[in-house]
């Protein structure tokens, strides 16, 4: 078995805020438990919806809440190189092809729970215009995995999806490819995220299968909503975390989490609470919930301070 190595791979769009916050414990506690790696990843591969500075602000807020990471920070952007080449492969292997289709051409396509289902135009051949995305061609074999928390999931992806980018028409690298790329470079052997990323996994799983990459384990946790059942994100008024808030904060999100950490945590150190987490965290506390209600933790936070 390969040493436990998990990660934590916020884009930097916004500061971190107490829905990152979980994602982040989650994902620390879960590999320092097991007495494995954890690291740390800017995903800084859409410029277009970045906030400049944000990615120095993560980092601070995370050394100001007391997690370690192992090695230096890595910059997703530096390995751009390696994503065109695997790009490149799965071209020359005929795994994927050029798309022409424009915003305007898919407008009218039929759309599934994961966006716009791309019909296949230009499988056999595009319209050589300018830009071209690159699609990864997908077929009707189940894709299924068994999540550490949600249980087994299954996708078709070219029914559910229909061939997807791994490259825009703006130049810019998807995600799918570029996260498939540095979690096979860096080893991660465990993925713990949102459960607003589960939806895709499979075309992930997919990507690691066509190009002969060891897939990682998959546990998605519950996400933390509003009253309106809005994940809790910038757009929807989240809070950015306050390092000056650090240990109420942190004894927040672990109750969140299920911990149920003792009262009188919040009131100490940073390094106690930590402690008390490693020794204690059990993830499959988190089994029965499939969404966190933010009104819990809101008032909380009013109470400190913190909105
Ligand atoms: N960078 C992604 C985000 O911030 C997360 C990627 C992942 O954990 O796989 O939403």
């Amino acid at each position: 078995m390969p040493p436990y190595t998990g990660r934590f791979a916020p884009s930097p769009t916004g500061p971190l805020h107490f829905g990152s916050l979980l994602a982040a414990c989650a994902s620390y506690l879960q590999a320092k438990s097991a007495g494995g790696k954890w690291l740390l990843r800017i995903e800084d591969i859409d410029p277009p919806r970045e906030q400049p500075g944000a990615d120095h602000e993560i980092v601070a807020i995370l050394e100001a809440f007391g997690f370690e990471w192992d090695g230096p920070v890595s910059y997703q952007s530096a390995n751009a190189a390696r994503h065109i080449q695997l790009i490149e492969r799965l071209r020359l292997d005929r795994l994927a092809y050029p798309c022409s289709c424009s915003r305007k051409d898919l407008a009218g396509v039929p759309r599934g729970p994961l966006g716009a289902i791309y019909p296949g135009t230009c499988r056999n051949g595009n319209r050589s215009r300018k830009r071209v995305a690159i699609r990864v061609l997908t077929n009707s074999q189940p894709v299924a995995f068994d999540d550490g928390l949600q249980g087994h999931q299954m996708q078709r992806l070219e029914v559910e999806s229909g061939d997807f980018v791994i490259k825009r028409r703006d130049g810019l690298i998807a995600y799918h490819l570029a996260v498939v790329a540095d979690d096979e470079q860096q080893k991660v052997t465990e993925v713990v995220r949102g459960i607003d990323l589960m939806d895709s996994t499979p075309r992930q799983l997919y990507l690691q299968a066509l190009l002969g990459f060891a897939a990682p384990r998959y546990l998605h946790i519950p996400v933390i909503k509003n009253d309106a059942g809005q994940k809790l994100s910038k757009q929807t008024g989240a809070p950015a975390l306050q390092a000056d808030l650090a240990t109420q904060t942190l004894a927040a999100a672990l109750d969140a989490l299920g911990q149920m950490p003792p009262q009188d945590l919040a009131s100490g150190r940073l390094c106690d609470i930590w402690d008390w987490a490693i020794q204690n965290w059990d993830i499959n506390r988190l089994v029965s919930q499939t969404a966190i209600p933010w009104s819990k933790y809101a008032l909380a936070a009013a109470r400190n301070g913190l909105s």
